[in-house]
């Protein structure tokens, strides 16, 4: 695939057009949208504001059967069998069930936007009418519309909710260089009262952080101090805020899918692999309309009720992140430990996995794939 950077100034001409599917948003949740896409002979537009893979946001950790079973796995930097967790006085280690991997991000996104086909133009969302999108280079219509833009859910009707009111919760992270053997989770109120911070080494850098459930609370200052503590420079920052409660996922005719529907799992903000199982589901409820097997009322039914079927473990996901910080430390450490056996965490990480099985995915790799169009304008 092309790289180039984004265009700017002269660069960005007119895009007034009309498309079968437009998707916006090109991350996790665009791009899986896309995949299903791919040989329905679709006329498919994605569009960003920046280009495929330039930005992460995350520090891209995933179940790694998730990074098999999508073909995804020349991508991944580092593996790891165990989550280390840190609590005041206590440390446990989870031997888990399947293993979690670090991956590329630009990588990982050039990987999944070679298995669909579609047409991509960066250009920056600004709102939508009916089936018209409005961004910054002109306007396109669509009989069927992906918003895969994220927290900010801009094609939702009506005012959005903003933070610090709204369902979020904030993460920021740095990116010194190092190496690291253990994917490491800090459960302490040091850092952040209701959160965690993590350190997630991938190859040649470390992905050090914090999260804070309470949006109100800046985790700015606790992420230099948790990198301070681990002897690692505060560099490379990236942040953004992350949903923790789910949404409709369909609303005035439109699609949602990823962070823009909450698809992040609210106990432990991990939002990519939900963004890519919510994006798979979207995209094959519209390729069953462009080929003529529904139509697209059917499709917003359909998925609604796919995505709505998930309440029960994100609400039990979203009590146990509001309950673990009334729990007084001590007794939080001994909870953990007595999780420790086996038998407990193969039973509580297999449940946790199934939320979004990397089974979804399906063996076959889309019809019409790595036929992606870069429009060069
Ligand atoms: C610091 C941090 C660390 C994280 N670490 C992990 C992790 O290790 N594992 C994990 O599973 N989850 C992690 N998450 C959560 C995860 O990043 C998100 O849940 C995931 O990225 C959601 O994917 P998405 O495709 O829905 O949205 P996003 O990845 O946010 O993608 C949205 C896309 O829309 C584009 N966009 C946004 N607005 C506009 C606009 N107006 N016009 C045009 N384009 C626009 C953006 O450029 C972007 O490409 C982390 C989050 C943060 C903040």
């Amino acid at each position: 695939m092309a790289r180039r950077a984004t265009k700017r100034g002269d660069q960005r001409t007119p895009l007034h057009r009309d498309c079968d599917v437009l998707i916006c948003g090109a991350s996790f949740a665009g791009l899986a949208v896309a995949r299903e896409l791919a040989g329905s002979g679709a006329d498919v537009l994605v569009i960003d504001r920046y280009e495929i893979g330039e930005r992460a946001t995350s520090a891209c950790g995933i179940p790694t059967p998730w990074l098999f079973a999508l073909g995804l796995d020349e991508a991944l930097q580092q593996t790891f069998g165990e989550l280390v967790i840190h609590i005041p006085f206590v440390e446990v280690r989870y031997d888990l069930p399947w293993s979690f991997s670090t991956f590329d991000y630009r990588l990982l996104c050039e990987l999944l936007a070679d298995q669909g086909s579609f047409e991509f133009e960066t250009a920056k969302v600004e709102d939508r009418r009916g089936f018209t999108v409005r961004t910054d280079r002109g306007e396109i219509r669509a009989p069927l519309i992906v918003d895969a833009l994220g927290w900010r859910r801009v094609l939702g009707t009506g005012a959005n909710v903003q933070p610090p009111d709204a369902l979020l919760s904030r993460g920021l992270e740095v990116h010194p260089f190092g190496s690291g053997e253990d994917l490491e989770v800090w459960i302490d109120r040091d850092y952040v009262p209701a959160g965690y911070g993590w350190s997630f080494p991938a190859d040649h850098e470390l992905r050090i952080g914090v999260g804070s459930f309470d949006p109100r609370f800046h985790v700015r200052e606790p992420t230099v101090r948790l990198a301070n503590d681990l002897d690692a420079d505060t560099v490379r920052y990236q942040g953004n805020w992350i949903p923790h409660a789910l949404r409709d996922a369909t609303e005035d005719g439109v699609f949602f899918a990823g962070d823009s529907a909450g698809h992040c799992l609210p106990l432990t903000a991990e939002g990519i692999r939900t963004a890519l199982y919510f994006g798979l589901a979207c995209g094959r409820e519209l390729r069953k309309v462009v080929i003529g097997k529904q139509d697209r009322h059917a499709a917003l039914e359909r998925y609604h009720a796919f995505s709505a079927g998930h309440a029960r473990p994100f609400r039990w996901l979203l009590r146990v992140q509001r309950l673990i910080p009334r729990i007084p430390p001590r007794l939080l450490g001994h909870g953990l430990r007595a999780m420790e056996r086996k038998r407990f965490i193969d039973w509580a990480f297999g449940h946790y996995l199934k939320i979004a099985p990397p089974e979804f995915v399906g063996a076959q790799r889309p019809a019409g794939a790595r036929d992606t169009r870069i429009v060069r304008v």
